[in-house]
């Protein structure tokens, strides 16, 4: 929120009258006024709670970068897999206490495949992504089943 007497960038604001208007000022600034109603916490965590896509694994080089990032994914194959899939499957596997050789068994594929799928250093085929989500029972994707 910028403050209506510094322009600075600040988290809260109050409402401060000062010679008769009213701003929505700093805390350095609001000393100058008469704080009328400062914010309540209950509006600041309402409005923090905007939708957030979840962490993706892997170095983040910013969160605002996330929507290009989704589209170099989108790009390789008809599903839209969700950004973490790699961390799906290893939490997916992890909870049945199935070790990468047991899962690797199950989807007749080798062991250092199912490694690089949990790093994320691999894309599944859309073939391959089915079999993980049926032999998991997770979901992979990031818009399952929806028409535009
Ligand atoms: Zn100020």
């Amino acid at each position: 929120m910028l403050c209506e007497m510094c322009g600075k960038d600040v988290e809260r604001t109050s409402r401060t009258r000062i010679e008769g208007s009213v701003l929505l000022l700093c805390s350095n600034c609001s000393r100058f006024g008469v704080v009328l109603d400062p914010p309540p916490a209950a509006v600041v965590a309402a409005g923090g709670r905007l939708r957030r896509p979840p962490a993706s694994p892997g170095p983040q080089r910013g969160a605002s970068r996330r929507s290009e990032e989704r589209d170099v994914f989108s790009d390789m194959g008809e599903l839209e897999l969700a950004p973490d899939w790699g961390r799906r499957i290893r939490s997916a596997r992890e909870s049945r206490r199935w070790t990468p050789d047991d899962l690797a068994k199950r989807l007749n594929e080798k062991r250092s495949l199912v490694l690089k799928l949990e790093s994320g250093n691999f894309h599944p085929t859309d073939a391959l992504v089915r079999k993980l989500e049926h032999h998991l029972g997770v979901r992979l994707r990031a818009n399952p089943e929806t028409s535009p």
